[in-house]
């Protein structure tokens, strides 16, 4: 079986990447950070591992978050083990296969939005669980001022 591939760019087209296989995650964050670098109520985002990931054009980054210098889209975060990608910068909508497992900063969701039924549910960050031994592991380090 082939393996899936996803592509995605921003707005103008300047910016071009593809993602090979399934996400290692997918999550909604309704942080302060998130929601002023999108402009929107939350944040939608599917996290690969860097060897997936392949890119081409110029890209302008400010903190944990990259964009096209030309159209202001939000485009895929490069870090330096896996690449953050905004499903909405993906070619194809409705995306097929990448649901959220888990909610951070659920205080600060809108009222009119619902806690996805099958997502994890975060107060904050996102808190790592080893599910073998209930460990919890390597928190995803993120500044946000209460
Ligand atoms: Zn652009
Ligand atoms: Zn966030």
């Amino acid at each position: 079986m082939p393996e899936i591939a996803r592509t995605g760019s921003c707005l103008c087209g300047g910016v071009q990447f593809r993602v090979a296989g399934e996400p290692r995650r997918v999550g909604l964050c309704h942080c302060k950070e998130c929601r002023k670098t999108s402009g929107s109520a939350f944040h939608a985002y599917a996290v690969w591992p860097l060897q997936a990931f392949e890119a081409s054009g110029i890209t302008s980054t400010y903190g944990a978050r990259s964009f096209c210098p030309t159209c202001g889209s939000r485009v895929p975060f490069v870090g330096e083990e896996e690449v953050e990608v905004t499903i909405g910068s993906l070619d194809v909508a409705p995306t097929e296969g990448l649901v959220p497992d888990y909610e951070l900063w659920i205080g600060r969701r809108e009222s009119w939005l619902q806690a996805l039924p099958a997502a994890h549910q975060f107060e904050h960050d996102r808190v790592a669980v080893d599910s073998a031994a209930g460990n919890e592991i390597d928190p995803e380090p993120r500044q946000e001022p209460a």
